[in-house]
């Protein structure tokens, strides 16, 4: 063999274990061996280098009195993280997340202003104040932004709710933090987080629709890959047409699913405000329990159904075997007696299963690190070579 082609396989077995150990947590040496398949020693091999790497911690085994050698758990150290950054339109989420996804650190910045320059001061400031006396190893910041982001650069294209067209913030982001940046559109992000650590986990063919303040929208894993499109704008579930010639949508349009279902419509008719449309779900349940309320019902009812046309177009489309529904959109069909894939084709509605999303709040915290970890997982000791 020669030395490039060691290089290369010592590389990829780097990259393999600490995949496995990122979806799926912690580990005993033993079985990582057996789940990927190296022989004991190339594994003693590859675990040595991702604890030299810092990445990993390996425990030391308990001496038992079986038969067999004792295996010490590999799990991720503790020190690691990467930032994640979500603007929206009355806040900035900034999160720490560890490998694993774990969330270890999560502020919401309220503000009313969302110009470029408010955005990225406020996420280095709160980055600043949380690794203030703690000791972590940051490895990269991740954006999950409400819009069009071109994958290429990270350039935003169109961001209407924040007010963004044609801005750097990539480039920005790490200019003011000093990290290395990735941004991403914030609803392919959710999904990439439900897909890797939620509902979505281990379904090969998925679709995703998220709907929040700033509108609706979506994704699609296919055959186990992200449908990302010829630049990274596919799924915008959220501008596909449900009523032609109906309300007036941001993107140009009309009859959108995002301009005809809104979240303030839902949280207006029971009485709520914004920052209580986590309870959206339950408070409908509530009016609409018993004889409850015949106005709601009906409201409930027109907007589950022009959901019910979205879903059955990408349904027909696409042929997923699972569809995940988050935020509000969520509350809605939970609340409304509407089979959202009823009046898909027969033969493509057998089998498939409408699931919420289940990992709350954190999910966008979660998907915008996976920005980092991809990098990191590609190629663990060239991407922390090459700072
Ligand atoms: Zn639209």
């Amino acid at each position: 063999m020669t030395s490039q082609t060691t290089e290369h396989l010592r590389r990829r077995n780097l990259s393999r274990v600490l995949t496995v150990l990122h979806e799926e947590g912690e580990r005993s040496r033993a079985e990582l061996t057996r789940e990927v398949g190296l022989s004991r020693s190339t594994m003693a091999g590859v675990v040595a280098e991702l604890v030299r790497l810092g990445l990993v911690t390996e425990s030391t085994p308990a001496l038992t009195g079986g038969a067999g050698r004792p295996s010490g758990v590999v799990r991720f150290a503790d020190d690691v993280a990467v930032v994640a950054v979500n603007p929206e339109v009355d806040a900035v989420h900034v999160g720490l997340v560890g490998l694993g996804g774990r969330v270890l650190k999560h502020a919401r910045i309220e503000t009313p202003d969302t110009d470029v320059a408010t955005v990225v001061g406020l996420a280095a400031a709160t980055v600043t104040g949380m690794l203030a006396g703690d000791p972590v190893r940051v490895l990269g910041l991740g954006l999950a932004i409400p819009g069009q982001v071109r994958m290429r650069d990270g350039v935003v294209r169109q961001a209407t709710h924040l007010g963004w067209s044609e801005v750097p913030i990539v480039e920005e982001v790490a200019k003011a933090t000093g990290l290395r940046s990735w941004a991403a559109n914030a609803a392919t992000l959710a999904m990439r987080a439900e897909s890797r650590f939620g509902a979505g986990k281990g379904v090969a063919d998925l679709v995703y629709l998220i709907g929040g303040a700033s509108g609706v929208g979506g994704g699609a894993v296919m055959a186990g890959r992200l449908l990302t499109g010829a630049a990274g704008y596919a799924g915008e579930f959220g501008h596909t047409v449900v009523r032609p010639g109906g309300a007036a949508c941001h993107c140009g349009a009309s009859g959108c699913l995002e301009a005809e279902v809104e979240q303030a419509t839902l949280l207006s008719a029971v009485g709520l405000d914004a920052a209580e449309a986590g309870r959206l779900g339950e408070r409908m349940a509530e009016r609409l329990a018993g004889d409850g309320d015949a106005e709601l019902a009906a409201l409930v009812a027109e907007k589950a159904g022009l959901l019910a046309v979205a879903v059955r177009n990408a349904v027909n489309v696409l042929n997923p075997q699972a569809i995940v529904l988050s935020g509000f959109l969520a509350a809605l069909h939970g609340a409304a007696p509407v089979d959202l894939v009823g009046d898909a084709v027969a033969a493509i509605r057998e089998g498939i299963e409408v699931r919420d999303a289940a990992l709350g709040e954190e999910q966008l915290m979660i998907g915008a690190a996976e920005l980092v970890w991809a990098e990191l997982l590609a190629d663990p000791a060239g991407f922390l070579a090459d700072p």
